[in-house]
């Protein structure tokens, strides 16, 4: 097959693409309420990207011009052996930035290794600093552990921490300040994500528990001064700072403040599938054609630069009528 014409990602509406979110797995050992059923069926191993394959995937999206790659899951440190895909992909000519979401459960264990092996952020998802309450969110977390390896994270080397933080009315959003306060304590910069209505769950109604970005910017504005920043991360975020302290606030906003018109992102799949948008079911099975044609990264990357025209305008997040995604989160690699 003839090696692609050009070595960008641009989509049928100009936009370039050079983010990737890269699930390493579709397995966690946490079970949080907004993003799994308590119950959950993962896929089997055999249909999971193998590190080699991963690596390889990374490998076609960097020559094809994408300069930031997040691992994410599921859980991406309960993939074994998670430090040598770190090393492999970190050492990607081209590759400016490589970051991984986590929820912090095995972090103390390896942020040294991940550090040394060239990780340069983490994000750790953190919506509550009550025991009890994290337990609920989670239902099987321990917060004095992920709080633990936050405190290991830093002192390995990680000085640019990002929290996580999913708000929900009447589980969390009396909290607002307190993560605030903890951020700004720590150091430690703080992202509010608008709940994104991904998977079948049953446990809450969605739309009673909603709050807005502009409500949360409301509760921090009782107590801190924020100005808006034009600085971007090369993801979603809008940033705010707070008068007088570090910290920045990050607030994506899904729902409230779409953000599809600048959208330099997209997504693969544990299994493989290059899905071209959050909210839409548009994709292609990367994995058939790596395992079709193994270690060859041409003809990855000829699939990859064709998938772009299936990359929609924009999600549909607020047509009720329209959203009908029944990918969980973790599947998706959030
Ligand atoms: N397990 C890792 C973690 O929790 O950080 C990485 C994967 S997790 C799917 C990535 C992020 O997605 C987390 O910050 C989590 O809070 C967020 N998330 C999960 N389900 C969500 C949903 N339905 N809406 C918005 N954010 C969600
Ligand atoms: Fe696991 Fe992250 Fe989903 Fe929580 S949000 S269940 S930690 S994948």
């Amino acid at each position: 097959m003839a090696a692609p014409k050009t070595n960008v990602l641009v989509d049928g509406f100009g936009r370039r693409v050079s983010y990737l979110r890269l699930s390493v797995t579709d397995r966690c050992d946490f079970r949080c309420v907004y993003c799994m059923a308590e119950e959950m069926t993962f896929v089997p191993r055999k249909e999971i990207l193998s590190l080699e394959e991963l690596a390889l995937v990374s490998q076609a999206f960097v020559e094809l011009g994408v300069t930031k790659i997040r691992l994410t899951g599921g859980e991406p440190l309960i993939r074994k052996d998670i430090q040598t895909l770190v090393k492999n992909i970190a050492k990607l000519p081209g590759l400016e930035e490589l970051t991984l979401t986590t929820n912090g459960s095995q972090l103390s264990r390896l942020a040294p290794s991940l550090f040394q092996s060239g990780l340069n952020r983490i994000n750790v998802s953190l919506d509550t600093l009550k025991a009890d309450r994290f337990k609920e969110i989670t239902r099987t977390g321990d917060l004095a552990k992920v709080l633990n390896s936050i405190k290991v994270a830093k002192s390995a080397g990680f000085n640019n921490i990002k929290i996580n933080s999913v708000i929900l009315k009447g589980r969390n959003d009396d909290e607002i300040l307190d993560l605030a306060r903890f951020s700004i304590r720590n150091n430690l910069d703080l992202t509010f994500i608008e709940e994104m209505p991904l998977g079948l769950i049953d446990e809450q109604q969605r739309d009673e528990r909603f709050i807005s970005s502009a409500e949360i910017r409301e509760h921090l504005a009782r107590i801190y001064k924020l100005t808006s920043s034009s600085e971007k991360s090369g993801g979603p975020a809008r940033y705010y700072f707070a008068e007088g302290h570090d910290t920045r606030f990050g607030f994506i906003s899904p729902h409230s403040e779409n953000f599809c018109s600048s959208c330099n992102r997209v997504r693969v799949t544990a299994e493989g599938r290059l899905l071209l948008c959050l909210g839409n079911e548009n994709s292609i099975d990367l994995r058939a054609i790596t395992r079709n044609k193994p270690g060859d990264v041409d003809v990855l990357k000829e699939a990859i630069q064709n998938a772009m025209v299936l990359k929609p305008e924009q999600h549909h997040f607020n047509d009720a009528e329209q959203v009908k995604i029944v990918r969980f989160m973790n599947a998706t690699g959030g």
